[in-house]
């Protein structure tokens, strides 16, 4: 019996270590500090349901950061099940490769030009969103070798953007401590900086602020060349560099640049499509852009299964699907390209989005959650609370007044994090920070239990730093 949940038994406790023995010894986890790892091992997960997510104890927690931004329609839908297995028992697998599909890829493509802004018809599967972005660069160069201007290549991006850990997806990305102990492609890729209006300086107006950023944008292009610039990556919302929202009017300008100079804009949606901000793909809606090339994953299968896809405009497409001069073709593809249970589950996933009414209801209960936790604002470790709906971070500080960074051994994050998870809910620390990007079917009541646990939390460490 276990004191926690009385179903529990002796023989669930036996197979919770073996499998905790297993994972520590074998399993060599993603983005893992392994100097506590070898000690401290794995939380088990065994369960989940709705907006929760339950351990090998029993003990449940409200899943503060949807799996990792991507359970939007929350767990446990038996119809997702239901699709995949009847997708595996039709054909579980065939290649798309050269002139095959199946029902799912096909069907999902359609759907995905139909929900993507503009012109953007045109869809590549990948298994994620690092791999999307890795096919945006190399649909990218082989547009401008097609069009005859080979020495386009040069892609831009700003410190702070995540784009991903494959070997180009990670020197696109910005976050200068994701390179610690790794090399990155350095002929390639240009950081210009990150557009964080907390952290501007005072004397900027928002306005000016924004300028500044558009300038270096515009100044980077000059400098590389704009016959060697091929592209700009850019997150509408700067993810896991800290859920930075760039100032008013940032977006188009950037867009502006780069048609003034031939550069491709790269909207990377891994985070923001399919609901996050109450919108199908947040470039036009929430940002008023139509972006080139639009990259996604998570949301897409809600991470039911894995997926990504790289969806791009017509013009793009006009060009590199032209029969190549020397009888070459678009090599360039996965095993898994369009796999057709990944499409089956992306393709219930967006009708329960729709059929359901999340985008509406994240803008109206979304909108509850931003102004709950904007409410920790005036707590004095809390610097900033920033972000949009369910996609929110608290900056926590060692001086509001200053702005001064925390001591990073206190690791302020991970304790607030940890005290969060004694109270059963799941937020992500990030540094000092601490992340939230729950599950899109919050209810109020879930949004209050989120706001109050981290009040209390934040308190009860605010307390030890005394
Ligand atoms: N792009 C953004 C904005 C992300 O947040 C992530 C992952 O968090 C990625 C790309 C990489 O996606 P994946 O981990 O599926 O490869």
């Amino acid at each position: 019996m276990n004191s926690l949940n009385p179903n529990v038994t002796a023989a669930d406790a036996a197979e919770k270590q073996k499998v905790w023995e297993a994972d520590r010894d074998h399993f060599m986890h993603p983005w893992t500090d392994f100097s506590t790892f070898k000690e401290t091992g794995s939380m088990v997960f065994t369960a989940a349901d709705g907006v929760s997510i339950v351990d090998a104890d029993g003990k449940r927690y409200l899943d503060g950061i949807g799996g990792l931004w991507c359970v939007n329609i929350g767990y446990g839908r038996k119809e997702i099940a239901e699709a995949v297995a009847d997708q595996i028992c039709a054909i579980p697998y065939f290649s798309t490769f050269g002139h095959h599909t199946t029902p799912p890829a096909a069907k999902l493509a359609a759907k995905l030009a139909d929900l993507a802004p503009g012109d953007l018809n045109h869809v590549f599967y990948g298994c994620g969103g690092s791999v999307a972005n890795d096919t945006a660069v190399r649909l990218i160069h082989f547009y401008f070798n097609q069009l005859g201007k080979p020495t386009k290549k040069q892609i831009i991006s700003r410190i702070d953007g995540y784009h991903g850990s494959t070997y180009m997806a990670m020197s696109i990305t910005g976050v200068k401590f994701d390179h610690v102990g790794f090399d990155i492609d350095q002929q390639l890729v240009h950081h210009i900086s990150c557009p964080n209006p907390y952290r501007r300086d005072p004397k900027l107006s928002e306005e000016e602020f924004c300028r500044q950023k558009v300038d270096e944008l515009e100044q980077k292009i000059l400098e590389i060349g704009p016959d060697k610039v091929a592209a700009f990556f850019a997150e509408p919302i700067l993810g896991a560099g800290g859920v930075i929202v760039p100032p008013k009017g940032y977006h188009q300008a950037t867009l502006e640049v780069c048609r003034k100079y031939d550069v491709l804009y790269v909207s990377d949606e891994v985070v923001t499509a399919f609901g996050r901000l109450g919108h199908m793909f947040a470039s036009q809606d929430e940002f008023g852009i139509v972006p080139d090339i639009i990259t996604c994953a998570k949301g897409l299968t809600s991470g039911y299964l894995p997926l990504g896809a790289t969806i791009f405009s017509d013009r793009i497409y006009e060009v590199i699907s032209k029969p190549q001069a020397d009888g070459a073709i678009f090599t360039h593809g996965f095993t898994y390209s369009g796999h057709p249970v990944s499409c089956a589950a992306a393709l219930k996933n967006i009708e329960i989005l729709e059929r359901e009414g999340v985008c509406d209801h994240v803008k109206d209960v979304g909108t509850y959650f931003e102004q709950r936790i904007r409410e920790l604002g005036e707590l004095e470790l809390v610097g900033d609370v920033r972000g949009r709906k369910f996609m929110m971070c608290l900056e926590n500080v060692a001086d509001k007044r200053t702005k001064a960074l925390l001591d990073p051994r206190a690791k302020v994050g991970n304790r607030i994090a940890d005290a969060c998870q004694k109270r059963g809910l799941i937020v992500r620390p990030l540094a000092h920070m601490n992340i939230l990007s729950p599950t899109l079917i919050l209810t109020r009541e879930h949004v209050d239990f989120i706001a109050e646990t981290l009040r209390e939390s934040i308190l009860e460490v605010t307390e030890t730093l005394r």
